[in-house]
Order: C-alpha cells, then sequence, then structure tokens
C-alpha cells in the first residue's frame, strides 16, 4: 500500500468536510497541523485512519468506531460545534472562543 502524504490526507480531510457539510479550522494552526500529521502517521502505520487523538487496538474492527470520521463526531459538532480532537467543525462555529476539552463521548468498554 502506498504511503500517504501530508497532503494526500489534507485533501481526504477536505472531502470529509465537504461531504458531511462541516469545515476545517480555517486558521489551519498548530494543532490542525498535528491531527493531519497524526492521521497520516496511523494510515501508513496500521492502514487506516484512526482517530488522531486517541489511541489504537490496530486492529480494524476493535477500532470501527474511532476511524475519521469517527462514529462520534456528527453528535460533537451538533453539541458543541467540533469533534472530539477539534479537527472538523461546524460551518457556524465561533472561532474566538477558546478551545476547551469536550467530553470523549465513546463509552469505555470500548476501550
Ligand atoms: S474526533 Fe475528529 S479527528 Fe478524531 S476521528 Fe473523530 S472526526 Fe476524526
Amino acid at each position: 500500500m502506498a504511503e500517504k502524504t501530508y497532503k494526500d490526507v489534507e485533501k481526504y480531510a477536505k472531502q470529509v468536510a465537504n461531504k458531511r457539510e462541516w469545515i476545517l479550522d480555517p486558521s489551519r494552526d498548530e494543532t490542525y497541523e498535528i491531527l493531519v500529521d497524526g492521521l497520516k502517521d496511523y494510515f501508513n502505520r496500521i492502514g487506516y485512519f484512526n482517530c488522531p487523538c486517541r489511541d489504537s487496538n490496530e486492529d480494524r474492527t476493535m477500532d470501527r468506531d474511532i476511524i475519521c470520521p469517527c462514529d462520534y463526531a456528527q453528535a460533537d459538532i451538533e453539541e458543541y460545534g467540533r469533534c472530539y480532537c477539534a479537527l472538523f467543525y461546524d460551518p457556524k462555529y465561533d472561532f474566538t472562543t477558546p478551545l476547551e476539552m469536550i467530553p470523549e463521548r465513546r463509552p469505555d468498554e470500548e476501550w
């Protein structure tokens, strides 16, 4: 399998955002770069886009709910305006508010 580059992953994230009617952080700051890099590193190591801010079991079946875009992103975006990692946002998100942690929606028993 061909290794993914940063640009490949960024393209994927943009496609996901367009399809889901979300947006990426327009500042494209360091956090954004870390998240895109994290997705790239996971893909190149384990073969799928494990959520960059969650540990992987390195088993696609066990991790199916946290393959990006994860099963929890839509609910988090509806409730908090962004996904758990802060890669995807609601288009109406107020980027002037400081970024704070949001609760982990993934059930404990998945770990
Ligand atoms: S929290 Fe965000 S970055 Fe992480 S898997 Fe879900 S949608 Fe992707």
